[in-house]
């Protein structure tokens, strides 16, 4: 890869959002260059069945599912990088560094696309039993659960939600949380003390996850949080629903974030506060996160980072003279 080129637009991330990105922008002749990471694929590269995802009335298995926006991407002539951006340096309307190692890779436009990571509890059987029986995701995978008895860690509004989600399915759900006090919104937890198969159980913390014979959940250890009282609770399912952390760290010295970390964009469009810098899925997203609105967000951020090349095209013959961290506009090329 020629290292001194000037991409039309580098996006990063390689999961929903990213690749979506990159199909709509290989479409317009752009020749996206995707960073997308060492373990490419995003969250649902951990998913088994994914149900809601548009277009497959039979459902598809996470990792096939990527697989296939993967492919599709690469048939429009999108390059990628499978390895992991290390730094990133941004302008505003000038041209960007994206760093991949030793290698330096300059853009017009960048479309971040990092994802979020569900917060983990950090404790054995967690890792293990993800997609058999332990979960991030309530809308994702609460159907798996009908009839079963499911307990969700946590006391934000994500464990309330995902508790009224999932309580249409399992037969009992057990709200565990580590304080007898709720972060959650006085609402959602009115909401869901409401539903009749839904019981709160405070103060507790998960210890371990524990596999059944057949290599699923089978129970969950809990510990008092002031007595240290231990106790196992018969469990088909597990929600780990504590919260997500944006992957924004890269960039959160440069571009507007909120309080939680997420990139901020304007005016219901994928623009961030520097032109030509682009921020889509999970990365932006507090609410939905689901493969299809990463997915959307992901046209959106193509179709802004084209419309920027359209209207506003930096000089191809500019000079990137600037040193490392300083951010500049670009300079046309002095006249010889
Ligand atoms: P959150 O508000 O940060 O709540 C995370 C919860 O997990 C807290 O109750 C926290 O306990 C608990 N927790 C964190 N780490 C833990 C650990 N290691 N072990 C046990 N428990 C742990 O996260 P969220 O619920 O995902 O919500 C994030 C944002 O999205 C919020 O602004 C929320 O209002 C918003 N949201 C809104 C809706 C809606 O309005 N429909 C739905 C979902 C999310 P502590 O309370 O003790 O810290």
């Amino acid at each position: 890869m020629n290292e001194n080129k000037v991409e039309n637009v580098i996006i990063v991330g390689g999961a929903c959002a990213g690749y979506t990105a990159a199909l709509y922008t290989a479409r317009a002749e752009l020749e996206p260059l995707v960073i997308e990471g060492f373990q490419w694929g995003g969250q649902l590269q951990n998913t088994t069945d994914v149900e809601n995802y548009p277009g497959f009335p039979g459902g598809i298995m996470g990792p096939e599912l990527m697989q296939h926006f993967r492919a599709q991407a690469e048939r429009f002539g999108t390059r990628f990088i499978s390895d992991d951006a290390t730094a990133i340096e941004l302008s505003d309307g000038g041209l960007h560094r994206v760093r991949v190692g030793d290698a330096e890779h300059l853009a017009k436009t960048v479309i971040l696309a990092m994802g979020a990571e569900p917060k983990r509890l950090g404790i054995p059987g967690e890792i293990e039993l993800s997609g058999r029986g332990v979960s991030t995701c309530g809308v994702c995978d609460g159907a798996f659960f009908k009839g079963q008895k499911v307990v969700v860690i946590g006391g934000g509004d994500s464990a309330m939600e995902d508790s009224i989600f999932i309580s249409k399915y399992a037969s009992e759900l057990t709200i565990v949380h580590r304080r007898d006090e709720f972060r959650a919104s006085k609402i959602m937890l009115e909401r869901a003390k409401a539903v009749p198969n839904i019981r709160l159980k405070t103060p507790y913390v998960p210890e371990e996850f524990v596999a059944g014979d057949d290599g699923k959940l089978a129970e969950v250890r809990l510990r008092h949080e002031e007595s240290g009282e231990v106790e196992e609770m018969e469990v088909g399912g597990a929600f780990v629903a504590i919260g997500h952390t944006p992957r924004s760290e890269l960039v959160r010295e440069q571009v507007d974030v909120d309080d939680g970390g997420y990139v901020l964009t304007l005016d219901g469009s994928t623009r961030t506060n520097l032109a030509g810098v682009f921020a889509v899925g999970d990365l932006v997203d507090h609410t939905y996160r689901q493969a299809v609105t990463a997915a959307g967000t992901g046209c959106m951020g193509a179709l802004d980072a084209e419309w920027y090349l359209r209207d506003a095209p930096p000089s191809p013959e500019a000079h990137w003279y600037g040193k490392p961290g300083e951010a500049q506009r670009i300079q046309p090329a002095p006249a010889s």
